[in-house]
């Protein structure tokens, strides 16, 4: 992983509640998964609707047991994130 450009995109959300998220799709610039049951350390719910005009970014991740983890940096082609142990969690996680 050597730039920004590398960082996998959250190809789909289904957590709708989030306010980063727009017809099933992350509009946050970038987000970070948590070691916690690899949680979307970026799933905020507030009233309003926020984020870019584009898809988001897999800026970092703590859950360094996932086979995709390389340096707590995502390296999976894209990600999928949706309610697993708590309402917003990286589905593509995988153990090594
Ligand atoms: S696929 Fe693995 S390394 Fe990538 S964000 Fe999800 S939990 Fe982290």
């Amino acid at each position: 992983m050597t730039s920004l450009q590398e960082l996998p995109q959250v190809q789909n959300c289904a957590v709708s509640s989030c306010s980063y998220n727009a017809d099933s799709a992350c509009h946050a610039g970038a987000i970070t998964i948590t070691a916690d049951h690899a949680h979307c350390g970026t799933f905020v719910e507030i009233s309003f609707r926020g984020g870019l005009d584009r898809s988001g970014l897999v800026g970092a991740c703590h859950r360094s047991d996932c086979r995709h983890n390389d340096k707590l940096e995502c390296t999976a082609p894209g990600v999928q994130v949706g309610p697993g142990a708590d309402a917003a969690d990286c589905l593509t996680y995988e153990a090594r």
